[in-house]
């Protein structure tokens, strides 16, 4: 799984008065950039794409929470 150079033509810009994940914009961790695309794998490289921002303190809590249950956190989340 690399960066093939395919995900810079689908690069986002950064949209004006929303967030990046709410105009629809996902995140590749591979690539490192920001694409608009609907599939919810990376044309470029793959990967899985990220389509919401990351709640620190939502995880935080979640953890504390879940944590006799031991859940794992990098399990994918789908809700689209
Ligand atoms: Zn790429
Ligand atoms: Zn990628």
């Amino acid at each position: 799984m690399t960066c093939k150079g395919i995900c810079v033509r689908h690069k986002a810009q950064k949209p004006v008065g929303s967030g990046r994940y709410a105009s629809g914009q996902k995140r590749c961790q591979i690539c490192e950039i920001f694409i608009k695309w609907d599939g919810l794998w990376c044309p470029c490289c793959g990967y899985r794409l990220r389509t919401k921002p990351r709640n620190l303190k939502y995880k935080a809590k979640l953890r504390a929470r879940t944590k006799k249950i031991m859940e794992p956190l990098t399990a994918p989340v789908i809700t689209a």
